[in-house]
């Protein structure tokens, strides 16, 4: 049972090494009240959510090619939202 664990844990921090770290690595915001991509306004020095004007607002690590695809699902009318949950 222990090696299955040690066998299990590997093989995600491979996954997250592999995709992730070593890869396209990006911090996005995300609404964490109706889980869409937030905006960073510079100009009026306000991060909010476009949709719900939320202002918990969390940073999630995510590949820059994830980040692209909730943009294509955008443009054709799918509109994708996160789930966020604490790491545990
Ligand atoms: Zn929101």
């Amino acid at each position: 049972m222990e090696r299955d664990c040690f066998i299990g844990f590997g093989a995600a921090s491979l996954l997250r090494e592999r995709m992730i770290d070593s890869s396209d690595k990006t911090v996005q915001l995300v609404c964490s009240n109706c889980g869409t991509l937030a905006v960073d306004d510079k100009i009026k020095k306000k991060i909010a959510c476009p949709l719900c004007e939320s202002t918990k607002i969390e940073e999630v690590e995510m590949s820059y090619a994830f980040k692209l695809l909730l943009d294509e699902m955008k443009s054709i009318g799918i509109y994708p939202k996160l789930k966020l949950q604490e790491r545990g």
